[in-house]
């Protein structure tokens, strides 16, 4: 029978991208959704391929969400702490796909990505498991780049430096970051006309913005445009931010490790729009040709794939610009380090709106559909 499927958090940035990859995939005719929303309940659902739905419903409405088969949500992490306990205490036993990271690490649920643990969600699924989690953006997009070694075993350890983009804070800190970049160039819009300006004086006028409380930082607390920010979520302990933490514990959920991976990192934002950019640095368990290397990495799936180690192809391939609104999962700058025969250096960008964040949920969706 046809699945009945609520759509809750759908009219955010993860979820409008979910939304369009739904579409792009004809994913609707294969569902009876049922569109929620927090605060527009009574308006009008979305129209898709020209079929107009039922207008919104209450998500909060625990009576109105026990009747759906699965519950898709993009809503965030108060509005899971929130529902999904009132659910199952009150006897739901429908399947939970959620982007937020409230439920991550349960005992009860499954981190997905099907790419690199499509048998862990399918012995899942047979075993009565009904609550599926999308993983954290960084975690989801190293594991498509470095699947094909995690998958036979070959890392010992990795430090991974991150470059991640605005919309990984949500759509205001997009807006916020556009509005900083639009502040830098009109504060010397006349100054680039005038030739006799000199840059020393521009860069001054820039730091001077930047500085003044003037300046558009209501979201991310300090400027972004023209600097970086160097601490994402919040602290945890060790001196790591929760971001960071993030690597290992989710990476090895997600591969089922019985020995651990271990994984450190710095996570920074930088002023990319919505491509996430990781710089790893790797000790493999032996020592492997960089052909091997290469091979075991771009055969693991069909969206990864290692761009030659050369300045045209990086410069074309392996930027956030390149990348952006893609499935495509680039990995080079591929190199045997001098350290030793054992260490590896990469650099892979992939879209966190996509691998990063709707595109797991999708496909668990079509997994459930057709389970
Ligand atoms: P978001 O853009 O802030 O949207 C969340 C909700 O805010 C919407 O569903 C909507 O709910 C409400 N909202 C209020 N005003 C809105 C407006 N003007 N336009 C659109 N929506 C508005 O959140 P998000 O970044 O998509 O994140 C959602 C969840 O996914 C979070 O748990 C996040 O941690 C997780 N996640 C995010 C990313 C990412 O890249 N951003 C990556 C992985 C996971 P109502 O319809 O109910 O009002």
């Amino acid at each position: 029978m046809i699945k009945l499927v609520g759509l809750v958090g759908w009219r955010g940035i993860v979820g409008s991208v979910l939304l369009k990859r739904m579409i792009e995939e004809n994913d609707f005719s294969k569902i009876n959704p049922v569109f929620f929303s927090t605060s527009q309940y009574g308006k009008d659902s979305p129209v898709i391929n020209k079929i107009s739905y039922d207008c919104l419903k209450n998500a909060y409405d625990i009576n109105l969400l026990k009747d759906m088969d699965i519950i898709i949500t993009c809503q965030g992490s108060s509005y899971t702490d929130t529902v999904y306990p009132k659910l199952r205490t009150n006897g739901w036993k429908g399947y939970w796909i959620d982007a937020a990271s409230t439920l991550r690490m349960k005992t009860d649920s499954i981190i997905i990505l099907d790419p690199v643990n499509h048998e862990m969600i399918k012995n899942g699924i047979q075993k009565g498991i009904k609550t599926f989690i999308g993983g954290n953006c960084t975690v989801s997009l190293m594991l498509m780049a470095l699947a094909g070694l995690f998958k036979k075993e070959l890392i010992e350890w990795i430090t991974v430096s991150t470059y991640q983009a605005a919309s990984g804070a949500g759509s205001r800190h997009m807006i916020e970051l556009l509005n900083q970049m639009g502040t830098l160039y009109n504060t010397v819009k006349q100054d680039l006309l005038n030739h006799s300006s000199t840059i020393l004086d521009i860069e001054n006028k820039v730091t001077n913005i930047t500085r003044s409380c003037n300046f558009p930082i209501k979201y991310f607390s300090v400027p972004l445009a023209g600097s970086l920010i160097p601490w994402i979520d919040k602290e945890v302990k060790n001196g790591q931010s929760r971001e960071e933490w993030k690597a290992q514990a989710e990476t090895n959920k997600i591969l089922g490790c019985v020995n651990k991976v271990i994984i450190d990192s710095t996570c920074v934002r930088i002023g990319s729009l919505r491509c996430h950019s990781q710089s790893f640095f790797i000790k493999l368990k032996k020592e492997l040709s960089l052909k091997s290397i290469e091979e075991l990495i771009d055969n693991d799936n069909k969206w990864v794939n290692v761009i030659p180690n050369n300045i045209q192809d990086t410069l074309l391939k392996l930027t956030p610009s390149a990348v952006t609104n893609t499935l495509d999962i680039p990995i080079g700058r591929i190199r045997i380090l001098n350290i030793g025969k054992k260490y590896l250096s990469a650099f892979t960008v992939g879209d966190q709106l996509l691998w990063g964040a709707a595109e797991p949920l999708r496909r668990m969706l079509n997994l459930l559909i057709n389970f």
